[in-house]
């Protein structure tokens, strides 16, 4: 009686103190797991030791790169004669074509340390947040100069403010600004950021002190291009036969990531062959699969494999009509990735404008599918979709940015335009429908007067299921080619678009 009495009293005193101690511990676990978010917990990225040579082409990007790396060497050499650093540099350019790559190999030749972040990991948190990341990531830099601060994909904070739309990218925004401001440019840490668009940044972004040096990644030309190949293959095993020069001849367009793909599928490729080297034709199969994906498991019936054959071979036909045949590399009826069948095509020149000419014919061999199947059966599938959106794409481009209308010839007519009639609006829109509408025409017409070269196609693609580039060459033989595509006189000069944006006729794609 006497003891249970005593414990019941011990219990109650000493329970509610147990308990409560129980607590502190668990909140002190729980305040621990939280990650640390002070300046002394942003530590740089280890994973940044990109030798300068690993960065192929981009020679003039790297030669201004090079300043930076100068300053962050040496900052008093310049010092010395009054020159102020550089603070903050932009990288702007189509992805994949090596600005996260420049980014480092800066900080490996600098022997800076890397702080990266992507600015898009800002937009998801709230309540201020985003700028007191910001802030710490400057400060860590700071504290561990020389140091590079990286920001990928810019944009998703600098795009213009004052919308209203966004406030925690307002003030990370802010942030960055006042962090970039609050610097005296010494050579110690630099900002270098990447973005796919200039035009949608703030134009506060673009100031002097802050990110006023611009380079330019352009996607790499043939000799770039070749270096990339050759940097990606230097530790595979090459065989006598594989032509990276043909290869790099055939991407026009591609950026460096695709590049580095194609090397690594080839490698893979050759490797479940059981290969002691990599042989063209993984790269060819490489190159093939990185357009087009992977192969599918769709198994299609008889009249489904026609209606596909005809559908292929009519984008053929037309583009050899057009004097586009110079690149067909391959048409198939074997299904990958979301095509039914596809022509493989590889134009191997290097292009930066296209004439109106040039564009029409493309609009025709993108239209030259569905008017075989119109053409043969009457009536047409679906198996067109994707054609019809770059058709989409392209006429609006044509007229909306390029002035190739017929009465809308010297000015730009953008969706963005707030100001635009609804007259101007539709006549905009007539004037991109007639450029299809007559196209599709005209790729009726070429099919219907060239019937039996089509038939001839087909029954060569039913029999075999892929033809490739010789046989496409021989049973078109007698079909004189166009000339559509090699320039008209008097035809209207595309302007050089907006190259960050990477659109191009001419590029090597599967169209199916
Ligand atoms: P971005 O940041 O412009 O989107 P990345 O720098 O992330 O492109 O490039 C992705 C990958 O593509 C790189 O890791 C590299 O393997 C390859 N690559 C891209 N451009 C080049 C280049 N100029 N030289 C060598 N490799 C490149
Ligand atoms: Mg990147
Ligand atoms: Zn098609």
């Amino acid at each position: 009686m006497e003891i249970l009495a005593l414990l019941r009293e011990a219990a109650l005193t000493w329970l509610p103190i147990l308990l409560l101690l129980a607590l502190v511990y668990l909140m002190w676990r729980a305040a621990a797991a939280i990650p640390r978010t002070r300046a002394e917990a942003v530590r740089p990225d280890a994973a940044s030791s990109v030798p300068w040579d690993k960065v192929a082409g981009l020679d003039e990007a790297k030669e201004e790169l090079r300043e930076v790396v100068d300053f962050l060497r040496d900052p008093e050499r310049f010092e010395r004669l009054g020159a102020r650093g550089p603070k903050g540099v932009l990288l702007y350019g189509p992805p994949g074509t090596g600005k996260t790559l420049l980014a480092k190999a800066v900080a490996h030749e600098a022997g800076a340390a890397f702080y990266a972040q992507s600015a898009s990991s800002f937009v998801e948190i709230f309540g201020g947040a985003g700028a007191a990341r910001i802030r710490q990531l400057f400060k860590a830099a700071r504290k561990n100069a020389p140091a590079i601060v990286f920001l990928d994909e810019l944009d998703a904070v600098g795009g213009q403010r004052g919308t209203g739309l966004n406030n925690e990218r307002d003030q990370t925004l802010n942030q960055l600004l006042v962090e970039m401001d609050g610097f005296v440019a010494s050579g110690r840490v630099v900002v270098i950021a990447a973005s796919n668009r200039i035009d949608v940044l703030d134009r506060a972004l673009l100031r002097p002190g802050r990110f006023d040096r611009q380079i330019f990644v352009a996607p790499p030309d043939l000799a770039g291009r070749k270096a990339i190949l050759a940097v990606h293959t230097r530790t595979k095993p090459l065989a006598a036969d594989a032509d990276l020069e043909l290869i790099a001849r055939q991407t026009a367009g591609l950026a460096g990531a695709d590049l580095e793909n194609i090397c690594n599928e080839a490698a893979i490729y050759a490797g479940r062959r059981h290969a002691e080297r990599i042989e063209h034709r993984d790269l060819d199969w490489a190159l093939e699969r990185v357009l087009t994906g992977l192969a599918s498991r769709i198994a299609m019936g008889d009249s489904e494999k026609r209606v596909v054959a005809y559908h292929e071979a009519g984008h053929a036909l037309v583009a050899h009509l057009n004097g586009r045949s110079d690149g067909l590399h391959r048409i198939t009826i074997v299904p990958r990735g979301e095509a039914l069948g596809y022509v493989l095509d590889l134009p191997e020149i290097d292009r930066h404008i296209s004439t109106r000419d040039e564009l029409v014919a493309e609009v025709m061999m993108l239209l030259g599918g569905r008017a075989a199947e119109e053409v043969v059966f009457g009536s047409v599938s679906n198996a067109a979709g994707s054609d019809l959106e770059r058709v989409t794409e392209l006429t609006r481009l044509m007229v909306f940015d390029w002035g190739m209308g017929e009465t809308v010839t010297s000015r730009t007519i953008r969706a963005t335009d707030y100001a635009l009639s609804e007259e101007t609006k539709r006549m905009r829109d007539a004037e991109q429908a007639r450029i299809a509408d007559r196209a599709y025409a005209r790729a009726v017409d070429h099919v219907a007067e060239n019937r039996d070269a089509l038939d001839r196609i087909v029954t060569a693609l039913l029999a075999s299921e892929t033809l490739d580039r010789a046989e496409i060459v021989e049973l078109l033989r007698d079909v004189p080619m166009g000339t559509a595509a090699s320039g008209a006189i008097g035809a209207v000069r595309a302007r050089r678009g907006n190259p960050a944006s990477g659109r191009s006729a001419h590029r090597p794609r599967a169209s199916w």
